[in-house]
């Protein structure tokens, strides 16, 4: 089965991995610094790395200060962790709906859903394409909400010639070997607010204050340390770090190979009917992290089933987050996001990574081709 997606791993990954693991740390060592400055370089934020890209939106919430009685606003158009973090502490997530090209959140519903309880905006650059970063700002600083960015498909885009990273208070990345770049498990939270990314840190690490500066009882003796918030062991090991430091040196090759898929996809499937094909606002310069087609005329599933049928494996990226039984439990109801549902229902991401080869590609678009004009 040819995948939607999956990680490449070449000799200087492999060299970068064993040589961590011959070295005197495996788990936090040089190396964890290491990647959070090469994280640095492409985000154009401070970064703290953690175990994944689900306990970073945990840990983003935990520093945003999000609580019981809090409500954030997020898009039901995103993978359930976006969500959920929120949720594991304590606050209530209100969903707003997407935009029908992008898929994205849509100001104007995140406008229409603010209320004096809204303390943060979640939004997410779903299939690497940046959401309306500007809009959302004035939105949340009205509110007196923090902007959370869930980039976990975006690292490496930009937006009016911003970095990914450096648009939200804070921006959350995923590592996972289907990502744009991969440590196996692995994620990252970057800021640009120090008191932010601080707090990151130390709720990444169980809690922990070691600056005798900060220290409630400082003469306590040098070995003393002391938890103020309670936090979580999110750390990312060196091993992994290893690896992700030698994923980012071949990033801009990663992006290159993604657009030129993309294109490709574009101009080979340009003339197929019943197929809407994604699009790009003006001033972004995503890297492509899906290729999410829409298939017209009620035939998603029947193209799904025969794509995968025919070795090919689509996904369909994603469900509405509220259509998850936990959310239908806490008494969220379907139809609350139509412009989300509609496109969850035409959605049908095509494989795209960076080892898929031109002839792999053609034999998708002969597959969909075949497909749709049957
Ligand atoms: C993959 C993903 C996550 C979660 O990342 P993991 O590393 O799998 O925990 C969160 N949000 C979005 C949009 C994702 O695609």
């Amino acid at each position: 089965m040819l995948p939607y997606g999956r990680q490449s791993i070449d000799p200087s990954d492999v060299a970068a991995v064993v040589a961590a693991l011959g070295s005197d740390w495996l788990t936090t060592g040089p190396r964890v610094a290491q990647f959070e400055a090469d994280l640095e370089a492409v985000t154009g934020a401070p970064c703290v790395a953690v175990s994944n890209g689900s306990t970073a939106l945990h840990t983003a919430y935990a520093a945003a200060g999000i609580g019981p009685g809090d409500e954030v606003i997020t898009t039901p158009m995103t993978f359930v962790a976006t969500a959920s973090g929120a949720c594991l502490r304590g606050a209530t997530v209100v969903f707003a709906d997407v935009e029908d090209d992008t898929a994205n959140l849509d100001p104007a519903a995140v406008e229409a859903a603010v209320t004096p309880r809204t303390r943060a905006v979640a939004a997410v650059d779903y299939a690497g394409h940046p959401a309306e970063y500007d809009a959302l700002r004035k939105i949340s600083e009205r509110a007196g909400a923090v902007l959370i960015g869930d980039a976990a498909h975006a690292i490496g885009s930009t937006y009016h010639g911003r970095p990914v990273g450096t648009l939200a208070d804070l921006t959350t990345y995923s590592f996972f070997p289907t990502k744009n770049l991969t440590t196996g498990e692995g994620g990252a939270v970057a800021s640009p607010r120090p008191d932010l990314l601080d707090r990151a840190r130390t709720f990444r690490t169980v809690g922990l204050v070691r600056d005798p500066a900060r220290l409630r009882y400082p003469d306590e003796g040098a070995w003393h340390q002391e938890v103020h918030e309670f936090g979580l062991n999110y750390r990312l090991p060196d091993v992994l770090c290893a690896l992700g430091s030698a994923q980012l040196r071949r990033l801009a090759g990663f992006k290159r190979r993604r657009a030129e898929l993309t294109v490709r996809y574009d101009a080979l499937l340009g003339d197929l009917p019943g197929l809407r094909l994604p699009t790009q606002r003006e001033g972004v310069d995503p890297m492509r992290h899906l290729y999410p087609v829409r298939i017209l005329d009620g035939r998603r599933r029947e193209v799904f089933d025969r794509m995968r049928a025919a070795g090919i494996g689509v996904q369909v990226n994603y469900i509405p987050v509220y259509w998850h039984p936990v959310f239908e439990d806490l008494g969220y109801r379907r139809g609350m996001c139509p412009v989300a549902e509609t496109f969850y229902a035409e959605q049908l991401s095509l494989p795209l990574f960076v080892d898929l080869t031109d002839a792999d590609q053609d034999r998708v678009v002969e597959a969909l081709r075949q497909i749709l004009g049957s």
